[in-house]
């Protein structure tokens, strides 16, 4: 089906000027001085975010002590890619080691009711026609991803070495032996030649530090470990009932809760819905899957698929390029391809990002009418709409979520003008001087993305040669070869987005990472090299590579309202006496993902490892 551009405001009747100042007040209120440290890591009443797992009880074992080639810190979608790619390039002495009960990840720990992907099935789950699987729709639902992730597992063997429920603890180098000494809460001592850190970007829970939150009597959990058996139904069967006679707050109005309220909103007694920066929620428009289509599909259409929502998305399309996703990703370069087509295409960036700069803005505009539209109550509405450039914050799409603040029993809060949540008490909660009585208190308040990494890994101790500390080391400035490795730190490997090429498909972004350093550990076992770490040129000329070339978003970042995709709007010394901000996607590959991807091939391809010190 040809995707059509969306129904705009013409751009002659949105008020750019206004918009901005309206887009700076709001920012300005929302700016929270304490930054990530208004965030509190999950502890005392939260403990079991680390310690327990409310899908699967934590079953007792002897510690192990081992010697292994590939430890694999991880067991979701960069856990699985990377075992994938090591058995392919023939290694099979590796372990996935993971915190949860299961292969999945984020899939594992979040069953929230409504969980599902907010991105196009057909790209963002790997391997689908080496699988030879279809989704079930194009967003589909959070039990058919984890059940497909530990497929892939499954059939990769990845299950026979997993050691789950099993928390790292520290991870120091050995240079005695050339190994990797691995702790575990388990009271493992693992030694490995290589290390896979393949530990998600959405892996620890964070919690608002809200003043008196351990003071409240009440129940209360992070939506990423949602607790059936308090509010009734299950991931498959989200019947609430138990909510009936409950009033129930939650807090956050991100991705989590935009797919959660709608249904709290329609099971509790009462539900507050506490909001400081509201979410850009479009029209879903969730199709099953044809069958048919599915069938004619080319072999490689996975591929060509991801490239053009990765365009679509994240870079531009070409002229004649058509749009395969047509949804809310990839709705301002669809429409602009039409604008282009019959007004001419951009001569210079410059011009391209002008003409993207005001269909940003209409965009936003038929955003903020959808709310208008949908929610009765005026009040209500305003609060629902939000006042930012598109992607200052992840765009949802939802049918419902609108629909629930018509309901009786539900009441959304605006808590933007005292940064948050005013105070818990033990009866419920604090806003606007108004003390609401709650038996419940959900927060679907996030995870630690841009914080400092210590925070973000969850674990103190992580020495490379002579005790260096990779916190220390990468506190003023993040430096490596590919984004992958470090120098001062052999054998071990990085995956996420740290310093190299990002795809609009997560996925695709960890099988890139996964492909390339499973062939580097299969070389260095072939050769009998004990140890491979980059050379300072190697890491000083990669550096200056990806900065040259680099494009700094922090204008863009600056005019967002404060989140985890900017740092909460904290500015980071650039050590040039400059500060820029800290993106959730670290310093991507300015010329793009698919020219890094050929970077990283032709780099295999050359089969000398050019700028990796070999040991043997
Ligand atoms: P987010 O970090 O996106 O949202 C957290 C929410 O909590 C925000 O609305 C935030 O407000 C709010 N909040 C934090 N502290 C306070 C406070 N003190 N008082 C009031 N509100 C507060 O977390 P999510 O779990 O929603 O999503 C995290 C990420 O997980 C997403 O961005 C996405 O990448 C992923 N995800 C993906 C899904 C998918 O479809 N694939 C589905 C769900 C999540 P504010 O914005 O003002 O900071």
């Amino acid at each position: 089906m040809n995707c059509q551009p969306s129904a705009i405001p013409p751009a002659e009747t949105v008020d750019i000027p206004a918009l901005r100042e309206r887009y700076r007040q709001e920012r300005t209120i929302r700016i929270n001085k304490a930054g990530q440290e208004q965030y509190v890591r999950p502890v005392d009443d939260f403990a079991e975010v680390y310690e327990g797992d409310p899908h699967m009880p934590v079953l007792p074992r002897d510690s192990l002590s081992e010697d292994i080639d590939v430890a694999v810190l991880g067991g979701g979608w960069a856990g699985i890619l990377a075992g994938y790619h090591l058995r392919k390039m023939g290694v099979s002495n590796f372990r996935n080691i993971d915190h949860a009960g299961d292969f999945g990840g984020v899939w594992y720990w979040n069953r929230y009711p409504g969980l599902s992907c907010d991105n196009d099935a057909y790209c963002y789950l790997p391997l689908l026609e080496e699988m030879g699987f279809f989704p079930s729709k194009k967003f589909t639902d959070g039990f058919e991803i984890r059940e497909y992730a530990q497929s892939i597992a499954k059939k990769f063997e990845l299950y026979e070495s997993a050691l789950f429920h099993t928390m790292v603890t520290s991870m120091r180098w050995d240079e005695s032996i050339k190994r990797w000494h691995i702790t575990t809460d388990r009271g493992d001592d693992i030694c490995a030649r290589f290390v896979i850190m393949a530990n998600g970007l959405l892996n620890i829970p964070k919690l608002p530090g809200i003043p008196g939150i351990h003071g409240f009597k009440g129940k209360m959990f992070h939506s990423a470990r949602w607790e059936y058996d308090y509010t009734g139904g299950d991931q498959k069967n989200p019947v609430l009932d138990k909510l009936a006679d409950k009033r129930v707050a939650i807090i956050g109005t991100g991705a989590t809760s935009v797919q959660a309220v709608p249904f709290i909103g329609q099971y509790a007694k009462q539900l507050y819905v506490l909001q400081r920066t509201a979410s850009t929620v479009d029209q879903r428009k969730n199709t099953a899957t044809d069958t048919d289509w599915a069938k004619s599909l080319p072999a490689g259409w996975q591929r060509e698929r991801q490239k053009n929502f990765h365009h679509a998305a994240m870079e531009t399309l070409s002229p004649g390029e058509p749009d395969l996703i047509c949804d809310i990703w990839t709705e301002i370069n669809r429409n602009l391809s039409a604008v282009f087509d019959a007004s001419g295409w951009p001569q210079s960036a410059e011009e391209y990002m002008t003409k993207r700069e005001v269909m940003d803005y209409q965009v936003m505009e038929r955003l903020r009418g959808r709310v208008e539209s949908i929610v009765t109550d005026k009040d209500a509405a305003d609060i629902l709409k939000p006042w930012y450039r598109y992607l200052c914050k992840r765009p949802a799409s939802n049918d419902e979520f609108y629909p629930t603040f018509n309901r009786p029993n539900v009441k959304v809060i605006d808590v933007s003008k005292t940064k948050g949540v005013e105070r818990m008490t033990e009866k419920g909660f604090v806003a606007g001087g108004i003390e609401y009585e709650i038996d419940c208190m959900i927060f679907a308040s996030g995870f630690e993305v841009t914080s400092d990494l210590d925070r973000r890994w969850g674990f103190d101790k992580f020495e490379g040669r002579d005790g260096l500390s990779i916190y220390k080391h990468w506190a003023e400035d993040i430096r490596t070869f590919h984004g992958m490795m470090t120098r001062g730190f052999p054998n071990q490997f990085f995956t996420g987005f740290i310093q190299g090429g990002m795809n609009a498909s997560t996925t695709e972004t960890f099988s890139n990472q996964t492909r390339h350093m499973s062939y580097i550990i299969a070389e260095a076992l072939k050769r009998g090299v004990h140890t491979v770490e980059p050379s300072l040129e190697a890491v000083n000329a990669y550096v200056g590579h990806i900065r040259a070339t680099a494009i700094d978003f922090s204008a863009f970042q600056r005019e967002c309202t404060p989140s985890y995709f900017n740092n909460e709007s904290t500015e980071i010394e650039t050590g040039k006496g400059e500060t820029k901000m800290r993106s959730y996607l670290g310093e991507t590959y300015g010329p793009g993902y698919y020219v890094f991807e050929k970077l990283l091939e032709d780099w295999r391809a050359k089969g000398d490892l050019e700028g990796l010190e070999l040991e043997s």
